[in-house]
């Protein structure tokens, strides 16, 4: 049985049986005809499916079985784009576990080459996995910003979610980053962790829920860290499994429908960055990508084409599971947006 955050109360609206327009229906409804991009400032790259964990509300159905990895004359041409494009300031990399891609570290050093903000998304357990134990002063000796999940500061939530052992070994290597000096006060180390419910809620706020993680795990580990992001589950992939199994879809969804919240729309992840797949094909966001929702044409479907003239102000594929970004405080991978 998953217990939630005992200090931070999960919002529940009151569900409605909502009636569930279509994300396009409910932008005009709000006076915005086409969910459109802004400049470009930010690449969200998808390096590979393979992890050495298996958690139950992956959206990626990533896990240690999983081939689909990121070549390296695909990241060369992520790289020509990077000289191309000086205004895309910030590379953020994601999975699977990006460090299980044989090329990840020569990619993290060339793209902090080009002077830019590199991003890893880090499951933290990756640095128990054989070979991979001196990836904390790799990052630290290259600046990488870390953006950490930990989905709960209790042992039995985090195992529940990420498998048994994680939450022991993620305090572990949170230590092990403190002391490279992530996440202290005055480094210029960045360490930030993220929350994801554990069932069919709404995060709490963001701001209270971060207090209550520090203080917990700086009360009992002695961790710090800069910033928690409160990101909502997406009903796709292994998540809408887990509803389906459960008989809670509808209900989901009547609650992210029911919460939207049009304060949200300005701050969406898909106007500011573009993600790229494994394969180096084009997606307005990481959930777009693991829907095989591509960018729409005249976008370039592909990095060996990469044109940012085109990519800018382009018209955003959006879908049903757009909502998850969209309710109560919305939600993006830096965090809640309104
Ligand atoms: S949620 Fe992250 S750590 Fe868990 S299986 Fe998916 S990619 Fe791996
Ligand atoms: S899922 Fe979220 S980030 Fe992706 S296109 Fe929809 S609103 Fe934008």
């Amino acid at each position: 049985m998953i217990r939630d955050i005992p200090l931070s109360q999960a919002i529940t609206v009151p569900l409605q049986k909502a009636q569930i327009d279509s994300f396009d229906q409910t932008l005009a409804s709000h006076g915005i005809p086409c969910l459109t991009a802004n400049t470009i400032s930010s690449i969200q790259i998808n390096v590979g499916k393979l992890c050495n964990q298996t958690c139950h509300h992956c959206h990626v159905d990533a896990g240690p079985q999983r081939t689909e990895i990121m070549t390296i004359e695909t990241m060369e041409m992520v790289l020509t784009a990077l000289k191309r494009y000086p205004q895309i300031t910030t590379v953020d990399i994601t999975g699977g576990a990006p460090e299980m891609n044989p090329h990840f570290e020569y990619f993290v050093a060339e793209c902090r080459k080009l002077n830019r903000t590199v991003i890893d998304r880090c499951n933290l357990t990756v640095f128990f996995v054989k070979g991979k134990g001196h990836l904390p002063k790799f990052l630290a000796e290259h600046h990488v910003e870390i953006i950490a999940s930990l989905p709960c500061y209790l042992e039995d939530n985090v195992d529940e979610q990420r498998g048994k052992g994680v939450f022991d070994r993620s305090i572990t290597a949170l230590q092990q980053l403190n002391a490279l000096g992530y996440g202290m006060e005055g480094s210029h180390l960045h360490l930030h962790l993220v929350y994801n419910p554990l069932g069919p809620n709404l995060p709490p706020a963001q701001m209270e829920l971060e207090d209550d993680y520090k203080k917990e795990l700086r009360t009992r580990f002695g961790i710090s860290f800069n910033n928690l992001y409160t990101i909502t589950n997406m009903p796709i992939r292994r998540f809408l499994d887990e509803l389906e199994a459960n008989g809670q879809t509808d209900q989901y969804l009547e609650l992210l429908v029911n919460s939207f919240n049009p304060k949200s729309l300005q701050g969406l992840m898909c106007r500011s960055l573009i993600s790229i797949g494994w394969d180096g094909v084009l997606y307005d966001c990481d959930f777009n990508q693991m829907l095989n929702l591509t960018t729409q044409a005249p976008s370039p479907a592909t990095i060996s084409n990469f044109d940012l003239s085109t990519l800018e102000h382009r018209p955003i594929v959006t879908g049903t599971h757009c909502y998850g970004c969209t309710a109560g405080s919305g939600s993006s991978c830096g965090g809640s947006l309104a």
